[in-house]
């Protein structure tokens, strides 16, 4: 016997214990093999670029099946996207929106179901708004340029002419042979205000074709929230219009759209003057009623569209009209920076 030992009285237990602790040490690392660990829910998160803005899918998985299913669900929203996009692309030379654009004032064009109803859906916004929203604002195009380094602001007579085409009434839809019509040569249609909610909302059915009801499509202002993620809701944070590091609010949302248009998200300063992208149909100017406009509704492509429309409208007509029209919120930032919310939201 080693004689520093011999001088450690129950020296027999220290040994005894020494020997457990090392046998638990050891059998540590082995439980932990054969057992698996529980699976922590987490929210799962993709970013893509498509339709000339970001788009933001999150998943929330609380399985790891769930988890490896959320592959296939990020790779079917952006495919949702890009045909929807090769559809209704005014920019694209093979969509059909092109072929309408190609035929006006020469004849009527049949037209993919949904692109059909994405038209009517436009023209009924106008309707609705007075003709504030109006999709064949896209004869302007050309006269501005927003791309920073060539922003270009028209000149009055180039607007002056341009503006007779800016006419809604003149988009002629037959329901029974699915045409759509532009009367007058050089007209032209655009789905920018209301194609990328319309994207958003199929994109969110074809995750739920896959069983993933919990989840979050955003595509540049457009968003719709579907479920919850784990046991809360969404929570939807609303930006500032003119300081981008500050929060206008936090929402928390479930099964429902919401859509934001503002004058900071694509524009340019000249001569001290601020020029965006919403275009007053009636002036041919960007529209200066208002600063942002955020609408709460049960589907995408009516948010988007209406968004565009209560910015156009500005805040007191915009807001008059939001208050006649049932399940529709807004929250409006008005010229001066105040800020209004519709009497449904508490
Ligand atoms: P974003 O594209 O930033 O989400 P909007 O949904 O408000 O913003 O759409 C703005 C786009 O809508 C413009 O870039 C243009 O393509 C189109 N647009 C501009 N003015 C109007 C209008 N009065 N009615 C319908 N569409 C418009
Ligand atoms: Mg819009």
């Amino acid at each position: 016997m080693l004689p520093f030992l011999a001088k450690i009285p129950g020296r027999r237990f220290v040994i005894t214990a020494a020997l457990f602790i090392s046998a638990c040490i050891f059998a540590i690392p082995t439980l932990a093999l054969s057992e698996n660990p529980p699976y922590a829910p987490k929210t799962l998160e993709r970013g893509f670029t498509v339709m000339g803005t970001e788009l933001k899918v999150k998943i929330y998985s609380s399985t790891a099946a769930e988890e490896a299913a959320a592959l296939n669900g990020f790779d079917a929203v952006l495919k949702e996207f890009q045909r929807i996009e090769d559809m209704m692309s005014e920019w694209k030379e093979g969509s059909a929106i092109s072929e309408i654009n190609r035929n006006a004032g020469i004849q009527p064009v049949r037209t993919p179901p949904e692109l059909f109803t994405v038209i009517r859906a436009s023209i009924e916004v106008s309707k609705i708004t007075g003709g504030a929203f109006d999709v064949s604002w896209a004869a302007m195009r050309g006269l501005w340029n927003f791309t920073p380094g060539s922003e270009k602001v028209p000149d009055k007579k180039g607007i002056e002419k341009r503006l007779p085409l800016v006419n809604y009434k003149n988009i002629i839809i037959d329901e029974k042979n699915m045409t759509v019509f532009l009367k007058k040569k050089g007209m032209a249609i655009g789905l920018g205000a209301i194609a990328k909610g319309y994207a958003v909302d199929m994109a969110m059915m074809e995750l739920k074709k896959l069983g993933m009801n919990n989840a979050l499509i955003t595509a540049g202002g457009d968003m719709r929230v579907q479920g919850k993620e784990g046991s809360e809701k969404w929570r939807i944070a609303v930006k500032h219009p003119r300081d981008k590091t500050k929060l206008l609010l936090s929402l928390p949302l479930e099964n429902i759209s919401i859509s934001t248009s503002g004058d900071y998200e694509r524009y340019f300063i000249k001569d001290n003057v601020l020029y965006h992208h919403i275009m007053s149909p009636k002036t041919g100017y960007p529209a200066r009623g208002a600063r942002s406009v955020t609408i709460i509704g049960p589907d995408t492509m009516t948010t988007d569209a209406l968004a565009t429309a209560v910015f156009v409208m500005g805040a007191k007509e915009g807001m008059a009209l939001v208050e006649k029209l049932p399940g529709i919120e807004a929250i409006i930032i008005d010229t001066e920076g105040s800020m209004t919310k519709s009497s449904g939201i508490n």
